[in-house]
């Protein structure tokens, strides 16, 4: 609590000054130390890596040294924080969003069905989209339809799996594997048993159904480490803070019940006001004292179980497709993004006057309009895609060339008209614990911000924040942690964006 001399002070003065240090330079600790620093807090932000982003961020390749993301990362319209983050860090114009997403149909149907939203009004916007797909009957479409009417219904009075609810609700198993375990590994990593009710709806009501921009895909049109590099680091650093890579913290010290300071790998050590503790939920307890680690909010961590996801890279000497993205239907390869055309999209967005319009997928013989950035995207007239396998359990019982080449595979069988097109080179790149699984009572074992120790915050996607493991729940994180260190210092604001508000029909419908 403030001391006499602060609570004679206007709260903005309070918050001037005070020392923060946030440990982890993912996003979670990027959108406390933005929020605070912009504030007037003094902040430093030590990640013991020698870059910036965490589990959102580029790596070197080994082969060619050419900047590649670890994953490809998307955000969706409902991710309101992720935003405004972006916002307030001047990297909205590094993210392009998507009027159209492009679905190919199962093996032997595989037409690209273009979906995007109509006139009409949320929840109705995309049904129409959703009538084209031929892959599904009439049936299939009406037990969907019955099926999200009863999701967005549902009272949520017990969380249970998402499958266990299914089961109840007449979905065929085609519906269930072409529809919703399509959406649901894609939003949330993890099979439909594996995931909670309360968490499947939340993926189909906020980004589906409540509103009309909820579905809208941002990507980045540049590699990651651009966003942290050019803009975020910037942005933090305009206002004062102090951002340290290869900075490893060992520990934090406690005296007299608050945290004192924190101890980095170098043996340095570091004192501050207030602490803000980024780290994946895994590391939490080796970095705080024993008598921290056996608290039950931060022996909980212990048993949240996590999925992996796999990023498949491939170069070809010539281009497969003009999309910019695709989501596959009944195939390993879930999403194929291509990070030529969506790098090409930066280079022609600094041409006004072109011709082409931003929001059309390129053709091929635009290829030649404007040099390729560096990174992703560069190669000599060949192309670079990324495709993403979310739920990634079943991949350790195949070897990296057997992936490779299945993915190739399912790419030339949609694209046949692509099969002169040469292989160059193939990694794959596995997180193994890329998000939490959003097992039913998940949410249990997510501690608040706020931990028992009155000066230390807990940030990171796997903190309580209504939201699954995405880069909008490690922003909210940040943000509800620089809520707290604020509020303690006498400085009360919500930092935390508003939710997308949901349409009138959807309300008279479903509320
Ligand atoms: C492959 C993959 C694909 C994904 N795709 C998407 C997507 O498309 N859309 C989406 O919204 N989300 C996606 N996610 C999830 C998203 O990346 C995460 O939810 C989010 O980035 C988590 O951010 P965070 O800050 O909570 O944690 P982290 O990103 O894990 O950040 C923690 C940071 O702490 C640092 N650290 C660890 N130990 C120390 C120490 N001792 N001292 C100092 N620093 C330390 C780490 O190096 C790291 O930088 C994906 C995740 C993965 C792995």
């Amino acid at each position: 609590m403030p001391n006499s001399a602060e609570e004679n002070s206007s709260p903005r003065q309070i918050a001037v000054g005070r020392r923060v240090v946030v440990i982890g330079g993912g996003l979670a600790g990027l959108a406390a130390a933005s929020a605070l620093s912009s504030r007037g807090m003094s902040v430093t932000v030590l990640e013991s890596r020698p870059r910036l982003g965490g589990r959102a961020s580029s790596i070197t390749d080994r082969d060619t040294g050419e900047t590649i993301d670890n994953c490809q990362h998307v955000a969706m319209g409902c991710c309101t924080s992720f935003r405004a983050f972006c916002e307030e860090t001047g990297c909205e114009d590094l993210f392009q969003t998507q009027q159209e997403l492009y679905f190919v149909g199962p093996p032997g149907q595989a037409k690209v069905v273009r979906f995007a939203a109509s006139s009409l009004p949320a929840p109705l916007h995309l049904a129409s989209s959703f009538l084209k797909m031929p892959w599904f009957t009439l049936g299939e479409k009406m037990q969907i339809a019955f099926g999200l009417r009863a999701l967005a219904k549902d009272a949520m009075k017990t969380d249970c799996s998402f499958q266990e609810w299914l089961d109840g609700q007449r979905q065929s198993e085609t519906v269930q594997r072409r529809f919703w375990h399509l959406v649901l590994v894609s939003a949330l990593s993890e099979s439909l048993d594996r995931i909670s009710l309360r968490h499947a709806r939340k993926v189909f009501v906020d980004g589906f159904l409540a509103s009309r921009e909820g579905w809208q895909v941002s990507i980045p049109t540049v590699p990651l480490d651009d966003v942290y590099e050019s803009r975020i680091s910037a942005a933090l650093r305009k206002h004062g803070a102090d951002i340290r890579v290869k900075a490893g913290v060992r520990r934090l010290l406690i005296h007299d019940g608050r945290i004192s300071g924190v101890e980095l790998r170098d043996g340095s050590e570091i004192s501050a006001d207030e602490f803000v503790l980024a780290v994946p939920h895994y590391l939490v307890k080796t970095m705080l004292p024993d008598e921290m680690a056996i608290h039950p909010d931060v022996a909980a961590l212990d048993r949240l179980e996590t999925a992996p996801i796999a990023s498949v890279h491939l170069w070809y000497d010539q281009p497969l497709t003009d999309l910019p993205h695709a989501t596959f239907v009944d195939r390993l390869s879930q999403w194929m993004f291509n990070r030529t055309v969506l790098g090409r999209r930066v280079c022609l967005d600094a041409q006004p006057d072109s011709a082409v319009r931003q929001d059309a997928p390129y053709s091929v013989a635009d290829r030649s309009m404007a040099p390729l950035p560096k990174g992703e995207g560069e190669n000599d007239g060949g192309c670079c895609l990324q495709v993403v396998i979310s739920a990634a359990h079943d991949l350790s019982a195949m070897s990296e060339d057997d992936v490779i080449a299945k993915v190739d595979s399912e790419l030339r069988e949609v694209w046949p008209e692509s099969c002169d097109a040469k292989l160059i080179r193939g990694r794959m790149i596995t997180e193994h614990r890329a998000v939490f699984s959003p097992l039913p009572g998940v949410d249990e074992l997510r501690p608040v911000q706020q931990s028992p120790i009155p000066n230390l915050q807990f940030a990171g996607d796997w903190t309580r924040t209504g939201w699954p493991a995405t880069m909008e729940g490690a922003v909210r994180s940040g943000y509800l942690a620089a809520e707290n260190v604020l509020r303690r210092g006498g400085f009360c604001e919500s930092i935390v964006a508003a939710e997308l508000s949901k349409a009138r029909l959807y309300r008279i419908l479903f509320s």
